[in-house]
Formats: C-alpha cells, sequence, structure tokens
C-alpha cells in the first residue's frame, strides 16, 4: 500500500493484516501460504493434498478493502483503518475498531503494541496509543479545547462477564433501562488530558489483564478486551462521541466443542456466539431499518451503541498467521470476514 492511495468513507472498512512467519515456524520450514499481492487481495495457496505439499497448491483469492502483507507497520494499518474514524468521534458518532483473528496471528501487537512480546511494555506503537495520539490533535483545535474533555475505559469481557481493568478486574453488571439504553454499572472512566496519560492507563489495564495467568496468551485468548475513548461535554459531562477499541477473543473456539474440559467447552461456545453476534451486528450497520441483534451476546450488548445510527462506523482488521498448518482455519477465518461486507 503506498501512501497516495485514497482512503475511501466506508462506513464498515474490512482489511486483513498478514504477520511474518515467527522463528518457530521459520524453523519448522513451514510453508507461507499467503501472499499479498496488491492492497485489496489476498491469496491463500492451499495445499492439494496432505502428501507433497509443495506441488499442489490451489489458489483462492480474496478481497478486501485493504490487505497489509508481513512488511506492513502497525502505523500503516492504523491510517487506512482507525484513523478515520476519529474523525467521527468528533462529529458526535460512533467509532469502533476490531481485530479479529486466531490465536496468535498479531491482534494484540496490532491495538496493544508490543506488550505482547515478554518483558517488552512498549504501547506507544499500538492502534490504542495511535488513535489517542490522534484525538489529542483534534483536541489541539480550539472549537473542541473549550467544552470537551477526554475520558477512557478499559474492561475484559470473558464468559459473558465483565470485568473493570481500570478498577481491580472487578466484576461489573449489564443494565439496558426502558430506553434500550445499556449502561455497564459502575465502569471506571479515567479523565486523561495527554498521549502519556493514555499510555500509562494501557499498561495499567494490560498488566491487571494479564496477573495472575500463567500465561498472558492463554487467558486473552478466550477474553475480548475493550479499550475506549469517550469525549463528553465540559460542563454537563453528556456523552459526545465514543471510539471503541476491541481486541478479540481468538477465533479458534470451534475445537473447544471437542474438549473433555467443560468450562473449556462453556468458553468457546460463549466465543463463538460473541462473534457470530458481533458479525451480525455489523451487517446491519448502514442498512436502515435492519433488525440489530445486539441482546445475542454480552459483548454486542455493551457496544449497541456502536451499531445505530447515521455516525457508526465500523472497521475491521483480520489478523492472518501464513503458516501452511494454519491453511484450514485461515481459509474458514478469511471467507467469514469477507462476508461481514456482503450485504
Ligand atoms: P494474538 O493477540 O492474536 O494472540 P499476538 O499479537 O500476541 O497474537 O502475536 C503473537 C506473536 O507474534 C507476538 O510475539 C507478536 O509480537 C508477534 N507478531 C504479531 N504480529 C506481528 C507483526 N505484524 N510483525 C511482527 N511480529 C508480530
Ligand atoms: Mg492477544
Amino acid at each position: 500500500i503506498s501512501n497516495d492511495d485514497v482512503i475511501e468513507d466506508h462506513q464498515i472498512t474490512v482489511c486483513v493484516r498478514k504477520r511474518p512467519l515467527n522463528k518457530k515456524e521459520s524453523n519448522r520450514k513451514e510453508l507461507d501460504v499467503v501472499t499479498v499481492p496488491n492492497k485489496d487481495n489476498v491469496l491463500v495457496h492451499e495445499p492439494k493434498t496432505k502428501v507433497d505439499l509443495t506441488k499442489y497448491l490451489d489458489n483462492q483469492n480474496f478481497r478486501f478493502d485493504y490487505s497489509f502483507d508481513e512488511n506492513s507497520t502497525n502505523e500503516m494499518v492504523y491510517r487506512y483503518t482507525a484513523k478515520p474514524l476519529v474523525e467521527t468521534i468528533f462529529d458526535r458518532g460512533m467509532a469502533t475498531c476490531f481485530a479479529y483473528g486466531q490465536t496468535g496471528s498479531g491482534k494484540t501487537h496490532t491495538m496493544g503494541g508490543d506488550f505482547a512480546a515478554r518483558g517488552q511494555q512498549d504501547c506507544s506503537k499500538g492502534i490504542y496509543a495511535l488513535a489517542a495520539r490522534d484525538v489529542f490533535k483534534f483536541m489541539s483545535r480550539p472549537e473542541f479545547n473549550k467544552d470537551i474533555i477526554v475520558c477512557c475505559s478499559f474492561f475484559e469481557i470473558y464468559s459473558g462477564k465483565v470485568f473493570d481493568l481500570l478498577n481491580k478486574k472487578i466484576k461489573l453488571r449489564v443494565l439496558e433501562d426502558g430506553k434500550q439504553q445499556v449502561q455497564v454499572v459502575g465502569l471506571q472512566e479515567a479523565q486523561v488530558h495527554n498521549v502519556d496519560d493514555v499510555l500509562s492507563l494501557i499498561q495499567h489495564g494490560n498488566a491487571v489483564r494479564t496477573s495472575g495467568q500463567t500465561s498472558a496468551n492463554q487467558h486473552s485468548s478466550r477474553s475480548h478486551a475493550v479499550f475506549q475513548i469517550i469525549l463528553r461535554k465540559k460542563i454537563s459531562k453528556k456523552l459526545h462521541g465514543k471510539f471503541s477499541l476491541i481486541d478479540l477473543a481468538g477465533n479458534e473456539r470451534g475445537k473447544d466443542t471437542h474438549s473433555a474440559n467443560r468450562q473449556t467447552r462453556m468458553e468457546g461456545a460463549e466465543i463463538n456466539k460473541s462473534l457470530l453476534a458481533l458479525k451480525e451486528c455489523i451487517r446491519s450497520l448502514g442498512n436502515k431499518g435492519a433488525h440489530v441483534p445486539f441482546r445475542a451476546s454480552k459483548l454486542t450488548q455493551v457496544l449497541r451503541d456502536s451499531f445505530i445510527g447515521d455516525k457508526a462506523k465500523t472497521c475491521m482488521i483480520a489478523t492472518i498467521s501464513p503458516g501452511m498448518q494454519s491453511c484450514e482455519h485461515l481459509l474458514i477465518s478469511l471467507l467469514s470476514v469477507v462476508r461481514v461486507k456482503e450485504l
């Protein structure tokens, strides 16, 4: 993708990001089965036989709004996905950006920056932080800096329950009032004054998220993390606009249905339910009069605002691992992402 490509004005943007093969995969001499020939397409070279994989490759082409190859940076991905939506929230809209993909494909790397890597705590290059940076750029304009404040919340949805990552991981209730307004009761909203404030909240929330877990990825692969940048009127505290940035649970949960462990099966079922509900809700975006099945899962329920109104905009970043081992899952995953846009 080059710098002169036009950024089109979509209500839903769907893109794919391929990560490079990692050391382990290279050492195993895994084949890279994905090529990104241009900014719109992703080619998957599906092995035809399990015997000699290199000889029989079948090409399957998928088309997206944008596709990013293994050399792309978070900054580039951000530019074509979440960045155009910053304006939306200053224009009283609701913006949402999802990272969707298999565990290990790069969701947290894309959204959170490199705190995925052990011992490293640099979240300044993730989409959470890049979006916050641009929010403060807007805030420096005189028309906004007088009467708008910026707040952040950060929570996790695990097995259909909401936990506050900015408040000791306490469990929160979700209530819907008579006017269908959904509220996460008691959710911490911290006011932020600059990007550094935001960075320390992200680091804090992430540390809380992974604390007490033997492996960071084990737990985070089973939960959705929701980071929100909220604009409010200074005096009345009325909502002006909201940007929800979401690191979704791994979409590989199909295999959990056969697990011997009851909790694993339940978690898997809950994740499948929420990802399905999410895709249905996104599809109903911009489709006037369409039924938005937001009650189908806790995730879509708390994001209800993101799916209604003319000013709701969404982008989905599907992250993919290019290794041959993931090929079958990859094809299913890409197909389901492409379908999000087929109204
Ligand atoms: P997920 O959150 O989808 O489970 P992660 O973001 O934790 O996956 O990524 C898994 C590993 O791959 C991490 O070590 C991460 O740093 C690395 N990784 C992911 N995406 C990229 C990328 N685009 N470039 C380089 N390394 C990446
Ligand atoms: Mg992750």
